[in-house]
């Protein structure tokens, strides 16, 4: 699923807030029908994975969970 459209997941520094929203969402879209979710959202917290949509989650979702303070 994400690896056939990795460019979803990830955000580049030159896109809007708006883009990133609509990617993030479409993103989260694939990741709800995606048998290994759980695993998948269970990895990126564990290994504090700082970019792109891992498990339904957004970075800021992941960095709010671990107490961190996102600023870009
Ligand atoms: S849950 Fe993980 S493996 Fe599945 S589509 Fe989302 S990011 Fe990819």
């Amino acid at each position: 699923m994400c690896q056939d459209v990795p460019d979803l997941f990830y955000n580049s520094e030159n896109e809007s807030r708006s883009l990133r929203r609509r990617k993030e969402t479409a993103a989260k879209k694939l990741c709800a029908q995606c048998p290994v979710i759980q695993q998948c959202r269970a990895h990126a917290v564990a290994h504090r994975e700082l970019y792109g949509v891992w498990g339904g989650m957004s970075e800021a979702e992941r960095h709010r969970l671990a107490g961190r303070v996102r600023t870009g």
